[in-house]
Protein backbone atom coordinates (compact mmCIF):
# COMPACT_ATOMS: atom_id res chain seq x y z
CA UNK A 1 0.00 0.00 0.00
CA UNK A 2 1.90 2.80 -1.07
CA UNK A 3 1.52 6.70 0.85
CA UNK A 4 3.46 9.42 1.74
CA UNK A 5 4.95 10.21 4.94
CA UNK A 6 6.35 13.28 6.40
CA UNK A 7 9.64 12.11 8.51
CA UNK A 8 10.87 14.69 11.11
CA UNK A 9 14.03 14.94 12.91
CA UNK A 10 16.57 18.15 13.81
CA UNK A 11 19.42 15.70 12.93
CA UNK A 12 19.95 15.00 9.22
CA UNK A 13 21.43 11.34 9.03
CA UNK A 14 18.50 10.08 11.18
CA UNK A 15 15.90 11.80 8.32
CA UNK A 16 18.31 9.90 5.52
CA UNK A 17 18.01 6.55 7.33
CA UNK A 18 14.68 6.59 8.35
CA UNK A 19 13.80 8.17 4.70
CA UNK A 20 16.21 5.18 2.86
CA UNK A 21 14.39 2.58 4.79
CA UNK A 22 10.87 3.48 3.83
CA UNK A 23 11.67 4.33 0.27
CA UNK A 24 12.79 0.95 0.15
CA UNK A 25 9.15 -0.43 0.85
CA UNK A 26 8.09 2.08 -1.62
CA UNK A 27 6.91 5.29 0.62
CA UNK A 28 6.72 8.41 -0.65
CA UNK A 29 8.83 9.99 1.69
CA UNK A 30 9.19 14.04 2.27
CA UNK A 31 11.24 15.43 5.25
CA UNK A 32 11.45 18.24 7.45
CA UNK A 33 14.22 19.29 10.09
CA UNK A 34 12.00 21.30 12.68
CA UNK A 35 8.75 21.57 14.11
CA UNK A 36 7.90 24.69 12.44
CA UNK A 37 8.90 23.19 8.87
CA UNK A 38 6.90 20.08 9.79
CA UNK A 39 3.68 21.65 10.38
CA UNK A 40 4.41 23.88 7.00
CA UNK A 41 4.76 20.62 4.73
CA UNK A 42 2.03 19.12 6.63
CA UNK A 43 0.09 22.02 5.03
CA UNK A 44 1.50 21.61 1.61
CA UNK A 45 1.70 18.11 0.98
CA UNK A 46 -1.06 16.69 3.26
CA UNK A 47 1.00 13.27 4.39
CA UNK A 48 -0.90 10.42 5.21
CA UNK A 49 1.51 9.55 7.95
CA UNK A 50 4.17 11.50 10.29
CA UNK A 51 7.14 10.32 12.08
CA UNK A 52 7.74 12.62 14.41
CA UNK A 53 11.14 12.87 16.61
CA UNK A 54 10.65 14.53 20.10
CA UNK A 55 13.92 16.43 20.68
CA UNK A 56 14.54 18.99 18.98
CA UNK A 57 15.25 22.13 19.46
CA UNK A 58 12.42 25.08 19.23
CA UNK A 59 9.17 23.78 18.88
CA UNK A 60 9.74 20.13 20.14
CA UNK A 61 7.92 16.98 19.12
CA UNK A 62 5.16 17.22 22.10
CA UNK A 63 4.00 20.51 20.83
CA UNK A 64 4.07 19.42 16.71
CA UNK A 65 2.18 16.36 17.74
CA UNK A 66 -0.51 18.92 20.16
CA UNK A 67 -1.01 21.29 17.39
CA UNK A 68 -1.36 18.47 14.41
CA UNK A 69 -4.39 17.07 16.57
CA UNK A 70 -5.52 20.57 17.84
CA UNK A 71 -6.04 21.96 13.75
CA UNK A 72 -9.47 20.39 12.39
CA UNK A 73 -7.77 20.06 9.01
CA UNK A 74 -4.66 17.82 9.80
CA UNK A 75 -5.81 15.97 13.28
CA UNK A 76 -6.95 13.22 11.17
CA UNK A 77 -3.18 12.31 10.03
CA UNK A 78 -2.00 9.60 12.30
CA UNK A 79 1.29 10.69 14.03
CA UNK A 80 4.68 8.45 15.30
CA UNK A 81 6.26 10.10 17.97
CA UNK A 82 10.14 8.29 17.88
CA UNK A 83 11.77 8.54 20.96
CA UNK A 84 14.92 7.10 22.61
CA UNK A 85 14.85 3.64 24.13
CA UNK A 86 14.74 4.02 27.86
CA UNK A 87 11.96 6.48 28.57
CA UNK A 88 9.16 5.35 29.09
CA UNK A 89 7.32 7.93 30.73
CA UNK A 90 8.46 10.30 27.64
CA UNK A 91 6.73 7.26 25.12
CA UNK A 92 3.24 7.87 27.62
CA UNK A 93 3.26 11.51 27.38
CA UNK A 94 3.52 11.04 23.44
CA UNK A 95 0.50 9.09 23.40
CA UNK A 96 -1.47 11.01 25.64
CA UNK A 97 -0.48 13.97 23.89
CA UNK A 98 -2.13 12.37 20.85
CA UNK A 99 0.25 10.57 19.28
CA UNK A 100 -0.90 7.54 17.64
CA UNK A 101 1.87 5.52 18.28
CA UNK A 102 5.61 5.72 19.53
CA UNK A 103 8.87 4.14 18.38
CA UNK A 104 12.34 3.45 19.88
CA UNK A 105 15.60 4.68 19.01
CA UNK A 106 17.15 2.46 17.05
CA UNK A 107 14.68 1.78 14.44
CA UNK A 108 13.96 -1.43 14.25
CA UNK A 109 12.87 -2.06 10.74
CA UNK A 110 10.30 -4.85 12.15
CA UNK A 111 8.99 -2.41 14.08
CA UNK A 112 8.99 0.77 11.74
CA UNK A 113 7.29 -1.00 9.30
CA UNK A 114 4.77 -2.58 12.11
CA UNK A 115 3.40 1.18 13.17
CA UNK A 116 3.85 2.55 9.42
CA UNK A 117 1.81 0.54 7.27
CA UNK A 118 -0.77 -0.40 10.24
CA UNK A 119 -1.41 3.25 10.54
CA UNK A 120 -1.46 3.78 7.33
CA UNK A 121 -4.37 1.31 6.81
CA UNK A 122 -6.01 2.87 8.98
CA UNK A 123 -6.05 6.25 8.10
CA UNK A 124 -7.14 5.10 4.49
CA UNK A 125 -10.12 3.28 5.99
CA UNK A 126 -10.90 6.29 8.16
CA UNK A 127 -10.18 8.74 4.50
CA UNK A 128 -12.68 6.04 2.54
CA UNK A 129 -15.20 6.62 5.52
CA UNK A 130 -14.80 10.66 5.30
CA UNK A 131 -15.32 10.74 1.94
CA UNK A 132 -18.68 8.63 1.99
CA UNK A 133 -19.86 11.05 5.09
CA UNK A 134 -19.04 13.68 2.59
CA UNK A 135 -22.93 14.04 1.44
CA UNK A 136 -24.20 13.48 4.76
CA UNK A 137 -21.88 16.07 6.45
CA UNK A 138 -23.12 18.42 3.76
CA UNK A 139 -26.73 17.36 4.79
CA UNK A 140 -25.68 18.25 8.54
CA UNK A 141 -26.18 14.56 9.54
CA UNK A 142 -22.25 13.82 10.36
CA UNK A 143 -20.39 15.23 13.23
CA UNK A 144 -16.95 15.09 11.09
CA UNK A 145 -15.10 16.59 14.03
CA UNK A 146 -14.77 13.14 16.05
CA UNK A 147 -11.29 12.34 16.25
CA UNK A 148 -10.08 8.69 17.56
CA UNK A 149 -8.56 10.72 20.66
CA UNK A 150 -12.01 11.54 21.65
CA UNK A 151 -12.82 7.76 22.54
CA UNK A 152 -13.00 6.89 26.07
CA UNK A 153 -10.50 4.22 26.57
CA UNK A 154 -12.14 2.40 30.00
CA UNK A 155 -14.27 -0.21 30.46
CA UNK A 156 -13.03 -2.23 27.39
CA UNK A 157 -13.76 -6.02 27.48
CA UNK A 158 -10.29 -7.73 27.11
CA UNK A 159 -9.49 -11.52 26.28
CA UNK A 160 -6.35 -12.49 27.91
CA UNK A 161 -4.62 -15.63 26.52
CA UNK A 162 -1.51 -16.37 28.80
CA UNK A 163 -0.65 -19.59 30.41
CA UNK A 164 2.35 -17.55 32.75
CA UNK A 165 0.43 -17.26 35.60
CA UNK A 166 2.20 -14.70 37.23
CA UNK A 167 2.34 -12.85 33.96
CA UNK A 168 -1.22 -13.13 33.21
CA UNK A 169 -2.13 -11.90 36.93
CA UNK A 170 0.47 -8.56 36.68
CA UNK A 171 -1.44 -7.95 32.92
CA UNK A 172 -4.86 -8.39 34.36
CA UNK A 173 -4.25 -6.07 37.38
CA UNK A 174 -2.88 -3.05 35.28
CA UNK A 175 -5.72 -3.27 32.55
CA UNK A 176 -7.49 -2.93 36.29
CA UNK A 177 -6.71 0.54 36.15
CA UNK A 178 -8.92 1.40 33.56
CA UNK A 179 -11.78 -0.94 34.56
CA UNK A 180 -11.26 -3.26 31.87
CA UNK A 181 -12.93 -6.05 32.14
CA UNK A 182 -10.89 -8.97 31.44
CA UNK A 183 -11.37 -12.57 30.88
CA UNK A 184 -7.40 -14.49 31.37
CA UNK A 185 -7.41 -17.90 29.28
CA UNK A 186 -4.37 -19.97 29.33
CA UNK A 187 -4.93 -21.65 26.30
CA UNK A 188 -6.57 -21.51 22.84
CA UNK A 189 -9.34 -23.56 22.50
CA UNK A 190 -10.73 -21.84 25.44
CA UNK A 191 -9.71 -18.23 24.15
CA UNK A 192 -11.84 -19.28 20.70
CA UNK A 193 -15.09 -20.82 23.26
CA UNK A 194 -14.91 -17.40 24.68
CA UNK A 195 -14.41 -15.56 21.47
CA UNK A 196 -17.29 -17.24 19.75
CA UNK A 197 -19.66 -15.92 22.42
CA UNK A 198 -18.34 -12.57 23.77
CA UNK A 199 -17.72 -9.19 21.80
CA UNK A 200 -14.31 -8.27 23.10
CA UNK A 201 -12.95 -5.01 22.09
CA UNK A 202 -9.16 -6.26 21.89
CA UNK A 203 -7.04 -9.93 22.65
CA UNK A 204 -3.80 -10.09 24.26
CA UNK A 205 -2.01 -13.05 23.21
CA UNK A 206 1.04 -14.59 23.99
CA UNK A 207 3.43 -15.59 21.69
CA UNK A 208 5.42 -17.63 24.43
CA UNK A 209 2.64 -20.32 25.28
CA UNK A 210 3.92 -23.50 26.55
CA UNK A 211 2.02 -26.23 24.25
CA UNK A 212 0.88 -24.13 21.52
CA UNK A 213 1.71 -21.44 18.45
CA UNK A 214 0.55 -18.19 19.67
CA UNK A 215 0.49 -17.22 15.86
CA UNK A 216 -1.52 -19.74 14.67
CA UNK A 217 -3.85 -18.17 17.23
CA UNK A 218 -3.81 -15.10 15.96
CA UNK A 219 -3.92 -16.75 12.39
CA UNK A 220 -7.53 -18.80 13.80
CA UNK A 221 -8.38 -15.25 15.52
CA UNK A 222 -8.27 -13.43 11.89
CA UNK A 223 -10.56 -16.16 9.95
CA UNK A 224 -13.09 -16.77 12.64
CA UNK A 225 -16.29 -14.31 11.77
CA UNK A 226 -16.82 -13.35 14.96
CA UNK A 227 -13.14 -12.12 15.92
CA UNK A 228 -12.24 -11.27 12.35
CA UNK A 229 -12.16 -7.29 13.23
CA UNK A 230 -10.86 -7.65 16.87
CA UNK A 231 -7.47 -5.89 17.22
CA UNK A 232 -4.88 -8.29 18.28
CA UNK A 233 -1.98 -7.06 20.67
CA UNK A 234 0.76 -9.27 20.77
CA UNK A 235 3.08 -10.21 23.65
CA UNK A 236 6.77 -11.62 22.88
CA UNK A 237 10.61 -11.33 24.02
CA UNK A 238 13.07 -9.88 21.79
CA UNK A 239 14.06 -13.32 20.02
CA UNK A 240 10.57 -13.44 19.01
CA UNK A 241 10.93 -10.61 16.32
CA UNK A 242 10.82 -12.83 13.25
CA UNK A 243 7.82 -14.44 14.50
CA UNK A 244 6.14 -11.11 15.40
CA UNK A 245 6.96 -9.49 11.85
CA UNK A 246 4.62 -12.79 10.75
CA UNK A 247 1.82 -11.89 12.91
CA UNK A 248 1.57 -8.62 12.06
CA UNK A 249 1.27 -10.12 8.46
CA UNK A 250 -1.43 -12.10 9.61
CA UNK A 251 -3.12 -8.71 11.05
CA UNK A 252 -2.38 -8.57 14.43
CA UNK A 253 -2.55 -4.70 14.92
CA UNK A 254 0.72 -4.55 17.69
CA UNK A 255 3.24 -6.38 20.08
CA UNK A 256 4.68 -5.21 22.73
CA UNK A 257 8.18 -6.82 24.50
CA UNK A 258 8.69 -8.59 27.46
CA UNK A 259 9.61 -7.48 30.32
CA UNK A 260 6.30 -5.80 30.30
CA UNK A 261 6.05 -2.02 30.62
CA UNK A 262 2.82 -1.59 32.74
CA UNK A 263 2.55 2.24 31.53
CA UNK A 264 3.85 1.27 28.29
CA UNK A 265 1.00 -1.65 28.38
CA UNK A 266 -1.30 0.56 29.36
CA UNK A 267 -0.54 2.98 26.74
CA UNK A 268 -1.05 0.30 23.65
CA UNK A 269 -3.89 -1.35 24.87
CA UNK A 270 -5.65 2.16 24.95
CA UNK A 271 -4.25 3.36 21.69
CA UNK A 272 -6.15 -0.07 20.39
CA UNK A 273 -9.37 0.21 22.08
CA UNK A 274 -9.59 4.09 20.85
CA UNK A 275 -8.85 2.98 17.41
CA UNK A 276 -11.60 0.31 17.40
CA UNK A 277 -13.97 2.31 18.83
CA UNK A 278 -13.69 5.49 16.64
CA UNK A 279 -13.65 3.26 13.87
CA UNK A 280 -17.50 1.55 15.07
CA UNK A 281 -18.30 5.44 15.63
CA UNK A 282 -17.78 6.10 12.05
CA UNK A 283 -19.10 2.91 10.63
CA UNK A 284 -22.64 3.27 12.93
CA UNK A 285 -22.46 7.16 11.93
CA UNK A 286 -22.30 6.67 8.47
CA UNK A 287 -25.22 3.71 8.55
CA UNK A 288 -27.15 6.48 10.74
CA UNK A 289 -26.69 9.23 7.87
CA UNK A 290 -27.57 6.36 5.15
CA UNK A 291 -30.64 5.14 6.91
CA UNK A 292 -31.50 9.37 7.02
CA UNK A 293 -31.00 9.59 3.51
CA UNK A 294 -33.60 6.46 2.41
CA UNK A 295 -35.76 6.83 5.25
CA UNK A 296 -38.55 9.90 6.49
CA UNK A 297 -37.63 10.89 9.81
CA UNK A 298 -40.95 11.36 11.15
CA UNK A 299 -42.31 7.87 9.86
CA UNK A 300 -39.59 5.50 9.93
CA UNK A 301 -40.55 4.64 6.15
CA UNK A 302 -38.93 4.99 3.02
CA UNK A 303 -38.74 8.30 1.29
CA UNK A 304 -39.29 9.58 -2.15
CA UNK A 305 -35.68 9.03 -3.48
CA UNK A 306 -35.52 5.23 -2.52
CA UNK A 307 -39.05 4.76 -3.84
CA UNK A 308 -38.40 6.00 -6.64
CA UNK A 309 -34.93 4.02 -7.07
CA UNK A 310 -36.93 0.81 -5.63
CA UNK A 311 -40.39 1.35 -8.44
CA UNK A 312 -37.88 1.52 -11.71
CA UNK A 313 -35.95 -1.64 -10.55
CA UNK A 314 -39.48 -3.64 -10.13
CA UNK A 315 -40.97 -2.31 -13.54
CA UNK A 316 -37.53 -3.39 -15.01
CA UNK A 317 -37.88 -6.72 -13.53
CA UNK A 318 -41.59 -7.22 -13.50
CA UNK A 319 -40.94 -6.96 -17.54
CA UNK A 320 -40.65 -10.77 -17.81
CA UNK A 321 -43.17 -11.39 -15.06
CA UNK A 322 -46.97 -12.51 -16.07
CA UNK A 323 -47.86 -11.64 -12.40
CA UNK A 324 -49.86 -8.21 -11.63
CA UNK A 325 -48.63 -5.63 -9.75
CA UNK A 326 -50.63 -2.54 -7.65
CA UNK A 327 -49.73 0.78 -6.71
CA UNK A 328 -51.73 2.63 -4.80
CA UNK A 329 -51.35 6.67 -3.82
CA UNK A 330 -53.11 8.16 -0.73
CA UNK A 331 -53.45 11.52 0.58
CA UNK A 332 -54.80 12.39 3.80
CA UNK A 333 -58.26 14.18 3.51
CA UNK A 334 -58.55 17.81 4.47
CA UNK A 335 -55.24 17.34 6.74
CA UNK A 336 -54.17 21.56 6.30
CA UNK A 337 -57.32 21.45 8.62
CA UNK A 338 -56.05 18.70 10.97
CA UNK A 339 -52.98 21.32 10.89
CA UNK A 340 -55.10 24.41 11.28
CA UNK A 341 -57.10 23.43 14.16
CA UNK A 342 -54.88 21.38 16.27
CA UNK A 343 -51.51 22.76 14.80
CA UNK A 344 -48.27 20.93 13.17
CA UNK A 345 -47.43 18.91 16.71
CA UNK A 346 -50.19 17.26 16.79
CA UNK A 347 -50.09 16.93 12.72
CA UNK A 348 -47.14 15.03 13.18
CA UNK A 349 -48.39 12.77 15.58
CA UNK A 350 -51.39 11.79 13.27
CA UNK A 351 -48.73 11.16 10.51
CA UNK A 352 -47.03 8.73 12.47
CA UNK A 353 -50.12 6.45 13.15
CA UNK A 354 -51.28 6.61 9.64
CA UNK A 355 -48.05 5.61 8.73
CA UNK A 356 -48.19 2.68 11.25
CA UNK A 357 -51.33 1.68 10.14
CA UNK A 358 -50.96 0.90 6.64
CA UNK A 359 -48.07 -0.48 7.09
CA UNK A 360 -49.49 -2.95 9.44
CA UNK A 361 -52.06 -3.64 7.14
CA UNK A 362 -50.03 -4.65 4.51
CA UNK A 363 -47.90 -7.95 4.15
CA UNK A 364 -43.91 -7.41 5.23
CA UNK A 365 -42.83 -7.24 1.36
CA UNK A 366 -45.22 -4.67 -0.14
CA UNK A 367 -43.61 -1.10 0.13
CA UNK A 368 -44.84 1.79 1.76
CA UNK A 369 -43.35 5.09 1.52
CA UNK A 370 -43.77 8.44 2.47
CA UNK A 371 -43.78 10.77 -1.15
CA UNK A 372 -43.93 13.74 1.19
CA UNK A 373 -46.18 16.33 3.34
CA UNK A 374 -49.74 13.45 4.01
CA UNK A 375 -48.48 12.08 0.58
CA UNK A 376 -48.07 8.21 0.52
CA UNK A 377 -47.58 5.31 -1.66
CA UNK A 378 -47.66 1.65 -1.60
CA UNK A 379 -46.56 -1.07 -4.00
CA UNK A 380 -47.98 -4.73 -3.86
CA UNK A 381 -46.28 -7.08 -6.07
CA UNK A 382 -47.79 -10.37 -6.60
CA UNK A 383 -51.39 -9.24 -6.63
CA UNK A 384 -54.34 -9.28 -8.58
CA UNK A 385 -56.26 -6.93 -9.50
CA UNK A 386 -59.49 -7.90 -7.08
CA UNK A 387 -57.30 -8.74 -4.03
CA UNK A 388 -55.73 -4.66 -4.86
CA UNK A 389 -59.38 -3.88 -4.57
CA UNK A 390 -59.90 -5.16 -1.34
CA UNK A 391 -56.58 -4.32 -0.09
CA UNK A 392 -57.21 -0.82 -0.77
CA UNK A 393 -60.32 -0.12 1.11
CA UNK A 394 -58.81 -2.38 3.91
CA UNK A 395 -56.52 0.24 4.13
CA UNK A 396 -59.22 3.26 3.79
CA UNK A 397 -61.31 1.63 6.80
CA UNK A 398 -57.91 1.39 8.91
CA UNK A 399 -57.49 4.97 8.66
CA UNK A 400 -61.43 6.12 9.31
CA UNK A 401 -62.93 3.61 11.38
CA UNK A 402 -60.85 4.36 14.30
CA UNK A 403 -59.84 7.86 15.97
CA UNK A 404 -56.43 8.20 16.08
CA UNK A 405 -55.63 8.97 20.07
CA UNK A 406 -52.95 12.29 19.83
CA UNK A 407 -52.47 15.61 21.99
CA UNK A 408 -55.91 16.91 20.34
CA UNK A 409 -58.26 18.44 23.25
CA UNK A 410 -60.70 15.78 22.34
CA UNK A 411 -57.79 13.19 22.96
CA UNK A 412 -58.16 11.93 19.77
CA UNK A 413 -59.18 13.06 16.00
CA UNK A 414 -60.79 11.20 12.97
CA UNK A 415 -59.32 11.38 9.67
CA UNK A 416 -59.74 9.75 6.16
CA UNK A 417 -57.95 9.16 3.39
CA UNK A 418 -58.70 9.47 -0.53
CA UNK A 419 -56.59 6.28 -2.29
CA UNK A 420 -55.99 5.92 -5.97
CA UNK A 421 -54.77 3.02 -7.64
CA UNK A 422 -53.09 1.87 -11.04
CA UNK A 423 -52.77 -2.09 -11.50
CA UNK A 424 -49.20 -1.90 -13.60
CA UNK A 425 -48.74 -4.49 -16.56
CA UNK A 426 -45.65 -6.28 -17.50
CA UNK A 427 -45.00 -3.41 -20.41
CA UNK A 428 -45.37 -0.24 -18.29
CA UNK A 429 -41.69 0.81 -17.72
CA UNK A 430 -42.21 4.72 -17.49
CA UNK A 431 -41.80 5.09 -13.96
CA UNK A 432 -43.53 8.34 -14.11
CA UNK A 433 -46.27 7.23 -16.55
CA UNK A 434 -47.21 5.18 -13.76
CA UNK A 435 -46.96 7.50 -11.18
CA UNK A 436 -49.19 9.95 -13.21
CA UNK A 437 -51.60 6.97 -13.71
CA UNK A 438 -51.66 6.54 -9.85
CA UNK A 439 -51.77 10.41 -9.30
CA UNK A 440 -55.03 10.53 -11.84
CA UNK A 441 -56.88 8.12 -9.78
CA UNK A 442 -56.09 9.79 -6.58
CA UNK A 443 -57.29 12.96 -8.09
CA UNK A 444 -60.90 11.41 -8.89
CA UNK A 445 -61.23 9.98 -5.37
CA UNK A 446 -60.80 13.55 -4.12
CA UNK A 447 -63.57 14.78 -6.75
CA UNK A 448 -65.53 12.10 -5.60
CA UNK A 449 -66.27 13.27 -2.14
CA UNK A 450 -63.19 11.89 -0.76
CA UNK A 451 -62.71 8.90 1.98
CA UNK A 452 -63.19 6.33 -0.92
CA UNK A 453 -60.76 4.67 -3.03
CA UNK A 454 -60.59 4.93 -7.37
CA UNK A 455 -58.58 2.62 -9.36
CA UNK A 456 -57.99 3.44 -13.26
CA UNK A 457 -60.33 1.72 -15.65
CA UNK A 458 -62.56 0.99 -12.74
CA UNK A 459 -63.20 4.15 -11.11
CA UNK A 460 -64.92 4.44 -7.58
CA UNK A 461 -65.33 1.18 -5.73
CA UNK A 462 -68.35 1.13 -3.64
CA UNK A 463 -67.54 0.49 -0.19
CA UNK A 464 -70.39 -1.46 1.01
CA UNK A 465 -69.28 -4.85 -1.46
CA UNK A 466 -65.85 -4.81 0.17
CA UNK A 467 -67.66 -4.46 3.93
CA UNK A 468 -68.10 -8.46 4.40
CA UNK A 469 -64.67 -9.13 2.98
CA UNK A 470 -62.43 -7.07 4.67
CA UNK A 471 -64.61 -7.56 8.63
CA UNK A 472 -63.51 -11.41 6.98
CA UNK A 473 -60.49 -10.88 6.69
CA UNK A 474 -59.76 -9.11 9.93
CA UNK A 475 -61.17 -12.23 12.09
P1 LIG B 1 -57.04 17.40 0.39
O1 LIG B 1 -58.17 16.64 1.03
O2 LIG B 1 -57.46 18.01 -0.90
O3 LIG B 1 -55.85 16.56 0.26
O4 LIG B 1 -56.73 18.62 1.36
P2 LIG B 1 -55.47 18.82 2.23
O5 LIG B 1 -55.71 19.92 3.17
O6 LIG B 1 -55.05 17.55 2.85
O7 LIG B 1 -54.39 19.16 1.12
P3 LIG B 1 -53.29 20.25 0.97
O8 LIG B 1 -52.31 19.64 -0.01
O9 LIG B 1 -53.89 21.55 0.63
O10 LIG B 1 -52.59 20.39 2.37
C1 LIG B 1 -51.73 19.47 2.86
C2 LIG B 1 -51.34 19.92 4.22
O11 LIG B 1 -50.56 18.94 4.87
C3 LIG B 1 -50.51 21.16 4.25
C4 LIG B 1 -49.73 21.05 5.51
O12 LIG B 1 -50.34 21.82 6.53
C5 LIG B 1 -49.83 19.59 5.88
N1 LIG B 1 -48.53 18.95 6.00
C6 LIG B 1 -47.67 18.61 5.03
N2 LIG B 1 -46.56 18.04 5.53
C7 LIG B 1 -46.72 18.00 6.87
C8 LIG B 1 -45.92 17.53 7.97
O13 LIG B 1 -44.80 17.01 7.81
N3 LIG B 1 -46.42 17.67 9.21
C9 LIG B 1 -47.65 18.22 9.43
N4 LIG B 1 -48.09 18.31 10.67
N5 LIG B 1 -48.40 18.67 8.43
C10 LIG B 1 -47.97 18.58 7.16
MG1 LIG C 1 -54.46 15.96 1.60
MG1 LIG D 1 -51.72 16.91 -0.52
Amino acid sequence: MSARVLVVDDILPNVKLLEAKLSSEYYEVITATSGEEALQKIEQTAPDLVLLDVMMPGMDGFEVCKRIKENPLMAHIPVVMVTALTDTVEKVRGLEAGADDFLSKPVNDTALMARVSSLVRLKMTVDEWRAREGTASQLGVFDDKISVMDEPVENARILLIEDQEFESDKIADTMHRDNDDVIPVENGMKAMEYASQNDFDLIVVSLNLKDEDGLRLCSHLRSNEKTRATPILMIATEEDMPRIARGLEIGAHDYIMRPIDRNELLARIRTQIRRKRFQERLRTSFEYSLSMALTDGLTGLYNRRYFEVHLQKMLDSHKESSKKLSILFMDIDHFKQVNDQYGHVVGDEILKVFAFRIQDNLRSFDLVARLGGEEFVAILPDTSVETAHIIAERLRRSIHDKPIKCGAPEGEVRISTSIGGAIIEPGDHQIQAVLDRADKALYQAKESGRNCTVFENFGKLEAEKYEQQITRNAE
